[in-house]
């Protein structure tokens, strides 16, 4: 197979410590934190209260709005509070608090174990029902990517096997372990998407996940495995369906605009969990990393808190520095252990003191990061006018259609936080154009 690419991007360490090391259930915690927010878009009512007792797949939360997913209970029990708690995204947001109660009773389900038999419209209602929403951690509810504006036409579907960032390898392991479950889903969202082909998109340093996932689909019309070369943002949307079809999407533009639409194999297996089984998402296999005494990929509930975590991967080894849910490069730094893992969590991964940033100098102009930016923009423009609070000019220099992948900070020998500076431009140029729009 030759691998396919794109131009720009980092090759950092991997750090795939977990890449051998099957995915391990963690039971139920005590308590389950399970945030009624926990996707692209507005988020969930609540539909119970405290002191409901509640089952193993009910639905806690939903809302009326387009672009949304419904949240359910990952063990059941009590719920003794509905208030903020924090979230892994850095704030605290309203939360369900269910206590479990030893039991694993469940709410009725109903598989779908055969979706080529279903309507389309039906296959992405159950995907709704379900609470779907994209695990590669952008958490887009996947009922809303699968049925684009009427008048689209999708001719192809990428499943992102990717996995390009340094030390996770959840997605990698599912690959491997849970093939046929993949599948299964791919097949439920290639028909609600009207996707006549599909291309399972791998980093050719995953022999083993290419080779399942070739099994796998072997023998399925218009379903093929291709490998990608690795290289980091390889798993960004944008870069795969150039990698793979040559196709530029549009400055402010979605996948669906150039004919295809990007899931995460992560959400492929949970299509395939909730078909087969009609057991909403409830859990998701978790990276677990860096400095912890015994590295790990645990399914666990939604709503375990990271804590349970740290503690069933053996625990810090040594003195942690951070706490990131995420891989390194896209991951949000945490301050609390108590935040819990959400539909988006793809990893917990504890950096040490030895992975201290040092301070940032001054630029010397040295170009790195423009030559290592997959989206072709100027970083280091765009930091100093947006230090200069010169927002109309970052505007300009096309801020928003920055990915927020971090290569350019990587690659800075001056250390200069130029993501962080991009993010914080992007946030005030949404604001404006909110006001303006208002
Ligand atoms: S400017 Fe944005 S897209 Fe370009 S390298 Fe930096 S973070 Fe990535
Ligand atoms: S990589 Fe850093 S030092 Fe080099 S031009 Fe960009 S911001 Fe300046």
């Amino acid at each position: 197979m030759t691998a396919r690419t794109f131009t720009g991007g980092i090759h950092p360490a991997y750090q795939k410590l977990t890449a051998h090391t099957p995915i391990r259930d963690l039971p139920p915690p005590p308590q389950a934190v399970i945030p009624l927010h926990q996707h692209t878009g507005a988020p969930c009512h609540p539909l119970v209260q405290k002191g409901d007792t509640v089952l193993l797949g009910q639905k806690l939360g939903d809302t009326e709005a387009p672009v949304a997913a419904p949240v359910h209970a990952s063990l059941p029990g009590k719920v003794v509070a509905v208030e903020p708690r924090p979230h892994p995204a850095g704030r605290d947001v309203p939360a369900v608090v269910v206590e479990w109660d030893g039991s694993d009773a469940t709410v009725d389900v109903q598989p779908h174990p055969d979706p080529d038999d279903l309507d389309p419209a039906k296959i992405a209602a159950i995907i709704r029902e379900g609470g779907l929403v994209g695990l590669g951690g952008a958490a887009f509810p996947t009922a809303v990517k699968v049925r684009p504006p009427e008048g689209t036409v999708i001719d192809t579907y990428i499943l992102n096997g990717a996995e390009c960032e340094p030390f996770l390898t959840a997605d990698h392991r599912l690959m491997v372990e849970n093939p046929e479950q993949i599948v299964l889903g791919l097949r439920a969202l290639m028909r609600a998407a009207g996707a006549p082909r599909a291309i399972v998109a791998i980093e050719d340093n995953k022999p083993d996940a290419l080779e399942a996932m070739a099994g796998a689909t072997r023998g399925m019309p218009g379903v093929s495995v291709e490998a990608v070369h690795t290289k980091y943002p390889q798993g960004s949307e944008k870069h795969l369906i150039k990698a793979l079809l040559g196709r530029e999407v549009p400055s402010g533009g979605l996948p669906f605009h150039v004919g295809v639409i990007v899931s995460n194999v992560g959400t492929a297996a949970a299509a395939g969990e909730l078909f087969a089984t009609g057991m909403p998402l409830v859990r998701r296999v978790v990276t677990v990393t860096g400095r912890v005494k015994e590295p790990a990929n645990l399914r666990v509930p939604i709503g375990t808190p990271f804590s349970a975590l740290v503690e069933a991967a053996g625990g810090f080894d040594g003195e942690p520095l951070k706490v990131v849910a995420g891989g390194p490069m896209m991951g949000v730094a945490q301050y609390t252990l108590d935040a819990p893992v959400v539909k988006g969590t793809s990893g917990v991964l504890v950096l040490g003191p030895e992975d201290r940033i040092p301070e940032p100098t001054s630029c010397v102009r040295c170009g790195r990061c423009v030559e290592s930016c997959p989206m072709r923009l100027l970083p280091l423009y765009l930091e100093a006018y947006y230090r200069a609070g010169m927002i109309d000019q970052t505007e300009t220099l096309h801020a928003m259609d920055c990915i927020e992948c971090g290569c350019c900070s990587w690659v800075c020998p001056a250390r200069r936080p130029l993501v962080q500076s991009i993010r914080m431009a992007k946030m005030e140029i949404a604001a404006r154009r909110r006001r303006a729009a208002s």
